[in-house]
């Protein structure tokens, strides 16, 4: 049987505020548990609900920086279930009438995926099964309620899918534009960007779905890849031995790659939708929607196809340099200090910056060795005052240290000399004291050049320039009757 996937995914974003959606309660990672509650995010009777107009904003701007058509009267609704992260027993979010429609979000490849809808809700609590910091609770279970309150987009695409690889690439794309956007921080350890994954098979060529799969709470963008590539292998191994796929809620375990059903299609929960009876319809005005989407920021592809015309980087490079807010940036800026080599500066942070950048223990954007520190060294390559291989030397220095590229290239003693009266002395100390290769070169033979270029550089010790002493061996050979 030939089968083909259908994957659809589901996104939470956190949405960058400074309060929770429907109290004042700081919007937080972390923290004393429950230190930022209050009333209404703990649902005690009496208390009602006060809607943030900045997650309206936030959500509204990363909406329209995937081109969605924002429903400019939407609704809350009541999404009931019982779980113990959730004290008020439902969830304030949206079902009929969502914030958003029909967005669009580019792929790599050059094709786009459809995201069907987008809309606003709470986050729940976090239960605890471990003590803050480590170690085993006595047989019970904690329950944090910080979180409780903290504005959500949720995210729905198309199952337009069809591989785990270009689903991995569809959850990248999204994280950059809400970094772009600074809607939101993204930070997936922190649950800011959580996925689910709807996974089915079906045989190729016909239109129909298969039964569906959910996988829930992937932290990674290789996690979700690699429980992708696990249900396709176990749903078509199903299949082809004659049985049904179940429609179910799955769980990825990271440690061995695989799924385990956490609840069925006859468990799943009858959340009652109802409209929030203690929020009014949110509406939208013309004005704010379109101060809102002028003032958006550039979205990574617009970004990279400035870089691309503006300092004529290739398409390749362009894509590399946006692949992170941060990164582009860091060009940017750099760019501003040496306005006269973008190219340079581009090479210098695809090689040797994002080297760093992939190490373990990598430093966070704020710790990188500041754009002005880099466009200082890439300008001494360009005067002559550092060699290229000395420049790498002195990158490796100044990377972690954050010294001065000038202040670190003299006291490694890698300064270039360019004085040009004191390189001549040396390249006439060096043929006086090498006669025999002096003769050969005055004869034409141009393998004695390096070992000449290697002689000036010993007397210089090491701060000449081999290119300029070796293309002045050559002018001086012919000028002297080389042939
Ligand atoms: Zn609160």
């Amino acid at each position: 049987m030939n089968l083909e996937p259908v994957i659809g995914l589901e996104v939470h974003v956190q949405l960058a505020t400074e309060s929770k959606i429907f109290c004042g309660c700081p919007n937080a990672f972390g923290g004393e548990p429950n230190s930022r509650i209050c009333a209404v995010c703990l649902g005690y009777p009496g208390t009602l609900p006060v809607l943030n107009r900045a997650a309206v904003d936030q959500a509204v701007r990363l909406s329209l920086s995937l081109d969605a058509t924002i429903n400019q009267r939407s609704v809350f609704a009541r999404k009931n279930y019982f779980y113990p992260d959730l004290p008020k027993g439902y969830q304030i979010s949206q079902f009929d009438l969502p914030l958003a429609e029909w967005g669009t979000l580019p792929l790599s490849d050059g094709s786009a995926l459809s995201i069907t809808r987008l809309h606003l809700e709470e986050d729940a609590g976090k239960l605890l099964h471990e003590m803050p910091g480590g170690g085993e609770l006595p047989g019970e279970s904690l329950v944090d309620f910080n979180r409780c309150g903290v504005p959500l987009l949720e995210i729905v695409t198309e199952p337009d899918l069809r591989s785990a690889g270009s689903a991995q690439d569809a959850l990248q794309r999204l994280h950059q534009v809400l970094r772009f956007t600074g809607t939101s921080d993204g930070n997936m350890e922190e649950g800011s960007f959580r996925c689910d994954a709807n996974v089915s098979l079906r045989p190729v060529g016909r239109e129909a779905y298969g039964e569906k799969v959910e996988v829930k709470n992937l932290n990674s963008f290789r996690n979700v890849a690699r429980s992708i590539l696990h249900e396709i292998e176990r749903q078509t191994l199903v299949l082809e031995s004659g049985q049904l796929v179940v429609q179910e809620t799955r769980s990825f375990d990271a440690s061995n790659g695989t799924t385990a059903s956490l609840r069925s299609k006859e468990e799943a929960h009858d959340y009652r939708y109802f409209p929030e009876p203690d929020l009014p319809p949110l509406l939208i005005d013309d004005a704010r929607l379109q101060s809102l989407a002028g003032a958006l920021p550039e979205r990574p592809w617009a970004r990279a196809d400035r870089l691309r015309s503006e300092f004529g980087l290739t398409g390749d490079d362009a894509h590399l340099l946006t692949q992170s807010v941060e990164l582009a940036e860091y060009f940017e800026e750099a760019t501003k200090c040496l306005p006269e080599n973008p190219l340079g500066i581009a090479n210098w942070i695809k090689t040797e910056v994002l080297r760093e950048l992939k190490r373990p223990d990598a430093p966070p954007a704020a710790n990188w060795l500041a754009p002005a520190k880099l466009a200082g060294l890439v300008g001494m390559i360009d005067n002559g005052s550092l060699s290229g291989s000395g420049a790498k030397e002195v990158f490796a220095e100044i990377w972690e240290s954050h010294e001065d590229p000038h202040r670190a290239t003299e006291r490694l003693g890698l300064a270039q000399v360019n004085d040009e009266g004191q390189l001549e002395a040396w390249l006439q100390q060096a043929l006086k004291a090498n006669r025999g290769p002096t003769e050969q070169l005055l004869a034409g033979e141009h393998r004695v050049v390096a070992f000449l270029v290697g002689q000036v550089m010993k007397l210089s010790q090491g701060s000449a320039d081999p290119r300029w002493i070796r293309e002045r061996l050559l002018e001086w050979s012919r000028a002297n009757g080389a042939p």
